[in-house]
């Protein structure tokens, strides 16, 4: 990288595009026209010129299909939330529709929110092992839309999936850590809370902790362990903020699902690509539009689906994993990812087969019980 450490603010000022593009598009052995229109297309971005060209030709879920058919669109941001998990029977954590909060009274917390702040989480971490007991999920199973996205990697076409969701499901779907951003941190590794100490843990062995109902201590330093997942009062990952910076300018198309842009800084992310990147909203309501007064103080970026001026913008009323297949469909690729999650699902099935039976052993039952699970 030619970026030389320095302050965030510094960087703010100067530019970061200037100091990014370049490196990384020394690769593709830029010189004389290219170069300029090379220049041009970063000023018009940077600038937010790039207005003048409709990207679609035509603001439809098949307008997208066909833009990425082109050939043009070769770096895909997905922007994901909770709802792309509801389909795989993971109840989404801190939404308030749940009931999740209602079912709180039997911890006798100080108010509900507290079981996910992380002061009250050092002094009585009790409450949340407890509910992660019992909002454990009884299979980790990706949705169709999980493995959509894996099929952007396949294919080549994935810059990054930004994703909201702490459930690990874009791991098990295939995605590598590096294709990640897990804004909100993971159930997938833990860390020993002791700044000094900081051993990591795995998910297998968090796992036995909540099941045997024991708070997990640090083996060696024997301090609290706490999943890597982003408690209230503490910051977002770093690499957030140091991959956004890199990916959102040089974004293709943006496709967001399953979440409702509520929680910042990650909804603010719409805002981030170059004005002329078509951004593609799945999801069973509209949402992300900018108010009128955010307009016109001119913090626009806001999502613009149906006025006069809407030039990008494409919403896809339906699940996460509706949503998916029609575009999969549009794109010719449907038979392959139905072939594709009936394959992982039955790897993931005899997976858990497996795990049960050893379990059942390891308890010394010796009559053979057909593996039961509550989301068949
Ligand atoms: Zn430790």
């Amino acid at each position: 990288m030619s970026d030389a450490p320095g302050s965030s603010e510094e960087k703010e000022a100067s530019s970061p595009d200037l100091q990014e593009e370049p490196s990384d598009s020394s690769e593709d052995d830029i010189s004389g026209d290219a170069e300029m229109d090379f220049l041009r297309s970063l000023f018009s971005r940077t600038l937010g010129l790039g207005t003048g060209e409709k990207v679609l030709d035509e603001l439809t879920l098949d307008g997208v299909a066909r833009y990425i058919q082109s050939g043009k669109c070769k770096d895909i941001i997905c922007m994901v939330g909770a709802g792309i998990s509801t389909s795989a029977g993971i109840p989404d954590f801190r939404s308030p529709e749940t009931g999740l909060y209602a079912n709180l009274q039997k911890y006798n917390l100080p108010y509900p929110q507290a079981i996910f702040q992380i002061d009250y989480f050092k002094k009585h971490p009790e409450p949340f092992f407890a509910l992660a007991k019992e909002l454990y999920p009884g299979q980790f199973k990706p949705t169709v839309c999980h493995y959509f996205i894996r099929m952007l990697k396949d294919k080549g076409l994935l810059r990054r999936c930004y994703s909201q969701n702490i459930d690990t499901l874009e791991r098990a779907a295939g995605l590598q850590e590096e294709d990640l951003v897990e804004a909100h941190g993971t159930f997938y590794t833990s860390h020993c809370v002791s700044f000094l100490c900081r051993k990591e843990y795995t998910l297998d062995w968090m796992k036995e902790k909540i099941f045997s109902e024991q708070v997990p201590k640090c083996e060696k330093c024997n301090d609290l362990v706490k999943p890597d997942i982003v408690f209230f009062g503490e910051n977002l990952p770093a690499r957030f903020f140091t991959t956004m910076k890199m990916d959102f300018p040089r974004c293709d198309l943006l496709i967001i699902m399953g979440t409702s842009l509520q929680v910042q800084p990650f909804a603010s992310l719409v805002s981030k690509v170059p004005k002329d990147t078509p951004r593609l909203l799945i999801n069973m309501e509209k949402t992300g539009q900018s108010d009128a007064l955010m307009g016109m103080l001119g913090f626009g970026g806001g999502m613009d689906f149906d006025s006069d001026k809407a030039y990008r913008d494409v919403v896809y009323l339906s699940t996460c994993d509706d949503g998916c297949m029609a575009l999969a469909d549009l794109l010719g690729w449907k038979a392959e990812l139905e072939e594709l999650v009936r394959q992982e699902h039955a790897l993931i099935d005899s997976k858990d087969k497996k795990d049960k039976a050893k379990t059942a052993n390891q308890s010394a039952a010796a009559e053979e019980k057909p593996a039961s699970n509550k989301s068949e």
